[in-house]
């Protein structure tokens, strides 16, 4: 019998009501002949309630108390699920992330998944339940709870599906798959029919945090398929796969954004070799990750050095960079936090000149003033004012006539 991992996030489980409607999901997709393993998020927004609470008792919540905090909101889903199914006579379990075989480094609140060891699911599927895994979380060799950071359940569900060879893994959510644009934001938006692996993370890693790029990451190394669609209707949703055809390749295929970006500028840096090294390393070191790197070529010697970082990091970063700055005779550090991302992102572009100038063409015309710019093959990025990035998605997404393919 075919194996699907089914996820569900966290406004598909959000009340005793969507618990019920994802239950008879479930027994559907039983009764069409598959095992069905489903992997839950906590349910509405419990997650960030929890952050919230750990905040009001202390300043510097313990990471390790931390996750175990968090990892509950799955662990009340997966059991109220399981109640669910029971009260329609479907036999079904639930289990933790560690129960799951889920076992992971000890890097707390941003674990890695090191191992699947699915044989208690297994034994489960075999004794015709259906198998409720708490997302998100996983155990250390140390029998320490953890959890694989905001977002984590998509990469619990796939690594799953790759573990127990499974057909498909479903990702359920509340839009209708991965569409060209945040539709909350682009109401012309549509759903792509299928998109690339390749494409895919790039848009995941833009902003699109429709599925989680960890997650798009492991689907495409185990080559599992990943279907994303809403948990509220029956519509075909996106499917990401290795085989999207070159004429369904649409030149920009979307426009991404994120509003989560802060820059920091070194700003008269002596230009002199190990410079960057005496920053960069520091701050790996420190676990920040470093985004956007833009120096200018130096005439008389010196140079700005400007980097993004997440905005939650800003302060961390500043930690690490300001002392070496004084260090290596910098002048100052200067901090921009109200920064967004806007992203172009298709396989066409690859090769093909004009996309940037027409990018730039279409911000210039609603007058938003371009910060830093960076490439890959398949994506432009232009870091914008915070204020003004929704009006430039949207001016994007016009000025690609962004055309989405139909089934
Ligand atoms: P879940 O709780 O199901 O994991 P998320 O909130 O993590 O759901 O992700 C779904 C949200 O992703 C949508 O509500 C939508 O606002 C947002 N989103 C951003 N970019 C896109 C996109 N390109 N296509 C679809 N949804 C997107
Ligand atoms: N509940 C976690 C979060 O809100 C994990 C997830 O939903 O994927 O980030
Ligand atoms: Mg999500």
């Amino acid at each position: 019998m075919p194996i699907i991992v089914q996820k569900y996030g966290g406004t598909s489980v959000a009340d005793a009501d969507k618990i019920k409607n994802v239950a008879r999901r479930i027994i559907r997709t039983r009764d069409a002949g598959n095992q069905v393993v489903v992997v839950v998020s906590a349910m509405g927004h419990t997650t960030d309630e929890l952050v919230d609470l750990a905040y009001q008792v202390a300043e510097k919540p313990a990471h390790r108390e931390l996750d175990v905090l968090l990892s509950t909101g799955e662990v009340v889903t997966t059991t109220l699920l399981a109640m669910a199914l029971h009260a329609m006579g479907c036999p079904a379990i639930s289990l933790s992330g560690a129960q799951a075989g889920i076992r992971t480094d000890a890097a707390f609140s941003r674990a890695r998944i090191l191992e699947v060891n699915s044989a208690r699911v297994v034994k489960e599927l075999e004794k015709g339940s259906v198998v409720i895994v708490a997302g998100f979380q996983g155990i250390t060799a140390d029998m320490d709870t953890t959890t694989l950071g905001r977002g984590g359940s998509d990469t619990t569900a796939v690594a799953l599906a790759a573990s127990l060879g499974a057909a498909v893994c479903q990702i359920y959510t509340d839009v209708e798959g991965v569409h060209s644009a945040d539709p909350r934001l682009v109401p012309e938006a549509r759903p792509l029919a299928e998109i690339g692996y390749e494409e895919m993370l790039e848009m995941a890693s833009y902003g699109a945090k429709v599925v989680h790029p960890r997650a798009v990451e492991l689907g495409e190394l185990f080559n599992i398929p990943i279907l994303v669609a809403s948990s509220f209707n029956d519509n075909p949703g996106t499917l990401i796969h290795g085989g999207v055809s070159m004429e369904v390749r649409n030149k920009v295929s979307s426009v991404a954004h994120d509003l989560d970006v802060a820059k920091i500028t070194v700003v008269g840096v002596p230009d002199r070799p190990g410079i960057a090294a005496a920053i960069f390393v520091p701050l790996a070191e420190a676990g920040i990750s470093v985004d956007t790197i833009v120096q200018n070529a130096s005439i008389t010697n010196v140079t700005d050095l400007t980097f993004t970082v997440t905005r939650s990091q800003l302060d961390k970063a500043m930690e690490v960079v300001a002392p070496i700055a004084r260090s290596i005779g910098a002048r100052e550090c200067a901090t921009d936090s109200s920064l967004g991302k806007v992203s172009i992102i298709g396989t066409g572009m690859q090769n093909t000149p004009g996309y940037a100038a027409r990018m730039f063409g279409a911000l210039s015309q609603a007058k938003i003033n371009i910060q830093l710019i960076t490439t890959s093959e398949i994506r432009i990025t232009c870091i914008i004012e915070e204020a003004r990035v929704e009006e430039a998605v949207r001016a994007l997404h016009q000025a690609f006539e962004i055309e989405v393919q139909e089934k």
